[in-house]
């Protein structure tokens, strides 16, 4: 396994989203990762945020709705993990974004 960081993908375009905040693979605790660490798809239109406690949400003017949530619990308690990329069937790989987990 190679440890080059990798981008967490929108789930709904399956394209890498523009990070904000700290860096993949960071050492995070909250509530440092509360509000600081995101990805924002760059695709226009698109609401998708993914949010390391909530995972996939569409964030809006309004806040964060979670009517279309989408995640995946990291089996160690992290949070959601992220879709760093998808495999031959196109099906999402879910990988924890926190650096401890591996
Ligand atoms: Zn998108
Ligand atoms: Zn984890």
């Amino acid at each position: 396994m190679s440890s080059r960081p990798l981008p967490i993908c929108c789930d709904v375009h399956r394209q890498p989203m523009e990070m904000t905040g700290c860096q993949w693979g960071m050492s995070l605790s909250p509530p440092d990762y509360e509000d600081k660490y995101f990805g924002r798809c760059t695709r226009e239109g698109c609401r998708r945020h993914f949010h390391p406690e909530h995972g996939y949400v569409d964030v809006s003017d309004d806040g964060m709705d979670t009517k279309r949530r989408q995640s995946s619990p990291c089996p160690k308690g992290h949070g959601s993990m992220a879709i760093v990329d998808f495999n031959g069937e196109g099906g999402p790989i879910w990988r924890c974004v926190h650096a401890d987990c591996r």
